[in-house]
């Protein structure tokens, strides 16, 4: 596969979970292995949302920057850096937003569905309307080839290739287009059976202790139809079953088909799960441990990835301000 260079950014939220690991994290990892990556911290993207309450921006910070380096990003091969320190994103968002359309922005489905969902935060503001566009600017001052991307995100991805195609029309071919890369995995289930996520409150953390995991997993929905331990289940419905397809991928097999012929109570199935998931989460707790220990790390991996990170987007401007005849 050819090399490329990618981009990928998430939103300090704080300590991951599960379903941030298999939804990007993982992916991430793996493209670090073949391909030249910028991972960001999204900081300014948590603004658009979260502006009123920045209390724990920071602690956000560090926590999740410490479970990428648990879950195995190098930052001696990726460039791990946050937005906000690099101000060439603050310059090309201006300048992509001379070219862009009201429409377009105003066409994107997250943005009406998330003004519905989010209700009870003041989101008509300019820079939600403009947060897609933001995205644009960070994919495109490091002229990245490669996003690798929710199946949410694609329209934002689709939104950035126009804006390409508008910009070198313009002015002249100073971008690529962008090709996504959807995320090996698709949406984890919480244990309340809703997608996994921070605001619901029904994730595992990545770096859950044992006993939480057992905890959590004993909680997780099963096959609604299989009530006594006699009944056949359906593995096909059971969200304990989907994290043995992901976690426990060897023995999957075997357990759909005593679950199927109720030779395994959901009792014990989810015993066998929560096992599974914290032999696999062991290595990361241990490495989340060690990376602690230094209390300056997160810190000066951040800052020499904005000296790295600033020096690839500060080219790119240098080409943008030509072309545009600044
Ligand atoms: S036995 Fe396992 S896979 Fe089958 S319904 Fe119960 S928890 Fe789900």
């Amino acid at each position: 596969m050819d090399r490329q260079r990618v981009l990928s950014g998430m939103r300090p939220t704080g300590r991951l979970h599960l379903g941030n690991w298999m939804g990007a994290l993982a992916s991430w990892v793996e493209l670090q292995e073949a391909h030249e990556c910028f991972f960001m911290v999204a900081d300014w993207h948590a603004l658009t949302t979260g502006y009123q309450d920045t209390t724990g921006l920071r602690d956000n910070i560090r926590e999740m920057v410490l479970d990428w380096l648990a879950a195995g990003l190098d930052p001696e091969r990726s460039v791990l850096f946050r937005q906000s320190e690099v101000k060439e994103h603050a310059e090309l968002h201006l300048i992509l937003s001379m070219v862009t359309p009201l429409s377009w922005l105003e066409r994107v489905p997250t943005y009406k569905e998330q003004l519905r969902e989010l209700n009870g935060r003041d989101l008509a503001t300019y820079g939600f309307l403009g947060y897609p566009l933001l995205q644009a600017a960070d994919i495109l001052a490091y002229r990245a080839t490669r996003v690798p991307v929710g199946e949410d995100q694609l329209p934002h991805l689709e939104l950035t290739r126009e804006v390409v195609r508008r910009f070198n029309h313009l002015f002249g071919e100073v971008f690529p287009e962008p090709a996504g890369t959807l995320h090996r995995a698709a949406v984890l289930p919480g244990v309340d059976g809703r997608k996994m996520s921070k605001s619901y409150g029904n994730f595992i953390a990545l770096t859950a202790d044992p006993e939480e995991v057992r905890t959590k997993v004993q909680a997780m929905v099963t096959d609604p139809r299989r009530i006594h331990r006699a009944d056949p289940g359906r593995p096909e419905v059971c969200d304990v079953f989907v994290f043995h397809r992901l976690f426990n991928a060897e023995n999957a097999e075997q357990i759909a088909a005593d679950c199927r012929g109720a030779r395994i109570g959901c009792v014990q199935c989810k015993k066998l799960m929560a096992a599974r998931l914290n032999e696999v989460l062991e290595p990361v707790r241990r490495r989340r441990a060690a990376l602690e220990e230094d209390p300056e790390l997160v810190e000066r991996i951040l800052e020499a990835g904005a000296v790295r990170a600033r020096r690839e987007a500060a080219a790119t401007l240098r080409l943008v301000r030509q072309a545009v005849g600044l």
